[in-house]
């Protein structure tokens, strides 16, 4: 098959680890026999540098030309970058919000895979890890508290701040569907969490997630409250399949659970709209205090680009061979300098490695 792939490199180790990512992809398309263009699109720091603004209509389209889009990073050192003094519309990350909006990513999956060989770096006790947790956290992106109206006033002569949580039940069932579509490739289980017991916006929650799981009866579905669930994540991840939940608990969930793996250099992320199009990049910035030095860990990106082959391709058995790559260079003891072992603990069969070593050695594990 022959894909249009967007690729936005954007700033700091951005083109370091999108480059590794494409190596990955051409490793794939050599053998499973795929193509895949890749068209290159400015956004963030660059494109102010090359346009004067941070993303431009034409990129915009670039995008929307695209089957999916594969991304690295974007932004500067917020400190010292002049990007920074622009106005904040003109700044790197103004071009961000604005790709996600016109592009309607309404659903944010971020991953949360704790790896045997890293199980050094979880901070949950050893018999909470057992043999580690796998888990999805699938986040409504574009609705509820951060998108409602605000306001602040005086009232009484006593400052008053308002901000309001709204969500109609079509925008429930289009993140539901996915959060169910997503389970069915996984181990068919979604947790749907709320604050039902509390908030009108979650008992509509749960009444649509209700509906929407009757379509899926291969998947066992649960509603947890989101206080519980926070404690959930640190006493039990195993439990957790799918987690599908609205953007502000969403942002506070994914975020604990990520902690919970890691390194950022192995945290991949996904957003999807309405179609089979998606916006994979790794969760981490741009890095600008080790951009140019050729040691950023790709694999975050190199794993994006798996999520994209699944997600956006359904080229699942080709992301399980690069899932198993990535696996297969830990467990032989390949680390990018931020997973390397912390001081005290066995450097015994490790080997550090830099960024485009990594990414040969990813490929080297992908075999015909
Ligand atoms: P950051 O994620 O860039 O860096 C935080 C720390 O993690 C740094 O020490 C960095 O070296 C390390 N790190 C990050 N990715 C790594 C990787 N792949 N391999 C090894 N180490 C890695 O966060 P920051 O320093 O707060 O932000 C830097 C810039 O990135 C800012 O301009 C910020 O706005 C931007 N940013 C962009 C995105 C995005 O593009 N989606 C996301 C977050 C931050």
């Amino acid at each position: 098959m022959e894909y249009k792939v967007g690729v936005i490199s954007g700033d700091g180790i951005g083109p370091e680890i999108v480059s590794e990512a494409k190596k990955v992809l051409d490793r794939i398309s050599q053998v499973y026999g795929h193509t895949f263009h890749y068209e290159d699109i400015l956004m963030g720091g660059c494109s102010i540098d090359a346009t004067g603004v941070p993303l431009t209509d034409e990129a915009i389209a670039a995008a929307k030309a695209s089957d999916a889009v594969l991304m690295g990073s974007i932004g500067g050192n917020t400190a010292t970058s002049p990007w920074y003094k622009l106005a904040p519309e003109l700044r790197p990350e103004a071009g961000l919000l604005k790709l996600r909006k016109s592009l309607n990513l309404f659903a944010n999956l971020r991953p949360a895979y704790l790896y045997e060989e890293l199980k050094a770096a979880c901070p949950l006790r050893d018999d909470i890890i057992g043999d580690g947790f796998d888990m999805m956290i699938m986040r409504e992106l574009t609705g509820g508290l951060y998108f409602g109206q605000r306001s602040t006033e005086e009232v009484d002569g006593v400052l008053t701040a308002h901000d309001s949580l709204t969500y109609n039940e079509n925008e429930i069932r289009r993140i539901a569907k996915r959060g169910f579509d997503i389970a069915m490739k996984r181990r068919k289980k979604v947790t749907s969490v709320d604050k039902a017991n509390v908030l009108d916006s979650s008992r509509l929650w749960r009444k649509v997630v209700e509906e929407v799981a009757k379509d899926y009866p291969e998947v066992t579905y649960e509603h947890m409250l989101v206080d519980n669930c926070a404690m959930q994540l640190v006493k039990d991840p195993k439990q957790f399949d799918v987690i599908l939940t609205e953007n502000m608990f969403g942002d506070i969930l994914s975020d604990e659970a990520s902690m919970v793996t890691g390194s950022i250099g192995m945290l991949s992320s996904a957003s999807l709209n309405e179609t089979k199009f998606g916006l994979y990049e790794p969760s981490g910035g741009s890095a600008p205090d080790i951009a140019g030095k050729g040691i950023a860990n790709p694999i975050a990106t190199i794993l994006s680009a798996a999520m994209m082959l699944r997600y956006s391709f359904d080229l699942d058995t080709e992301a399980d061979a690069i899932e198993q790559a990535v696996k297969a260079a830990l467990h032989d003891g390949y680390r990018t300098i931020d997973i390397m072992p912390r001081e005290g603990e066995s450097m015994e069969g490790i080997t550090q490695v830099g960024t485009a070593e990594m990414g040969d050695l990813i490929c080297r594990y992908i075999v015909e």
